[in-house]
């Protein structure tokens, strides 16, 4: 299945709705989940109104570019923010997630919070509504990988930056509910104090077992103490973006997944709100 990228941009007039219908409705009746064209435009009103810096950090070889914005304030390990969502192009609503929090952001992402923002890392796929990139690869098993010219310009703009917390904005088909991969250090874990805030818009999958790893009410913990080993058992030696980021740069990786089945209006909303609530419990 396709998407057209012209579908329902700000260049059309916009369509008139029923009074009665609920915001969620209205939301739905005119959503572009998978607009590319739209979420750049919002990006670049948020980047003019918050004075962001925007790089083209490479092309995604779909003929979309893959973009960067950095804060004016330069993020460290104390409390500098790493946000990154669209790695899977069939996972939009942490993409539309992360761009409501910025657009309720918009003096601090200018005056305080240091932060670099990776909006939709794999355009290709969210315009095509697929897991993977145009090349048809898993990009989430890849941010090891220097032949990819995209990983290679990642890597390269990463170098030595730190971060004091990084979250890695997924949606999950098969689940039943709200879930975390949380990246910690020993004894440091705030992953369920932050979904007990958000819980109420879609509640936790409570399923002992996600995608084959035994959970605990909607969390699997990592540790620096077990996470070499997990890449090497089960992931073949291939770097998932959080594993990667917890390794090499940031105090904390958060992964939060919303199941894609559920409306997608409480899907954007359970990001935008998660984005808030593990900021404030981080930092
Ligand atoms: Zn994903």
């Amino acid at each position: 299945m396709s998407a057209p990228a012209s579908a329902n941009t700000s260049s059309e007039s916009p369509p008139t709705f029923n009074k009665d219908m609920t915001p969620e409705i209205a939301f739905l009746a005119q959503h572009s989940a998978h607009d590319f064209e739209t979420v750049l435009l919002r990006w670049e009103k948020i980047a003019v109104a918050a004075n962001l810096r925007r790089t083209i950090l490479a092309d995604d070889e779909g003929g979309f570019p893959v973009i960067v914005f950095e804060t004016p304030t330069t993020p460290d390990a104390e409390s500098g923010l790493y946000l990154c969502a669209g790695v899977h192009g069939d996972e939009p609503a942490g993409v539309w997630g992360l761009i409501d929090w910025a657009e309720e952001h918009i003096e601090e992402l200018r005056d305080s919070i240091g932060a670099v923002i990776f909006p939709c890392f794999n355009p290709s796929g969210l315009v095509a509504n697929t897991r993977h990139d145009h090349a048809g690869r898993d990009l989430n098993r890849l941010f090891q990988d220097d032949s990819i010219p995209l990983m290679k310009a990642w890597r390269q703009f990463m170098a030595d930056r730190k971060f004091r917390l990084a979250l890695q904005l997924h949606e999950d088909y098969d689940a039943r509910g709200i879930y975390m991969y949380e990246l910690t250090r020993e004894g440091e874990a705030f992953g369920n104090s932050v979904f007990q805030r958000i819980e109420s818009i879609i509640p936790r999958d409570i399923r002992p077992e996600i995608e084959g790893n035994d959970f605990e009410n909607g969390i699997l913990l990592g540790t620096d103490i077990d996470i070499e080993e997990r890449v090497e058992e089960e992931l073949g030696g291939g770097y998932p973006e959080a594993i990667y980021v917890f390794i090499s740069h940031s105090h904390f990786s958060l992964t939060f997944e919303t199941p894609s089945e559920f409306s997608l209006w409480e899907r954007v909303q359970s990001h935008r709100k998660f984005i808030s609530q593990a900021i404030s419990a981080a930092i």
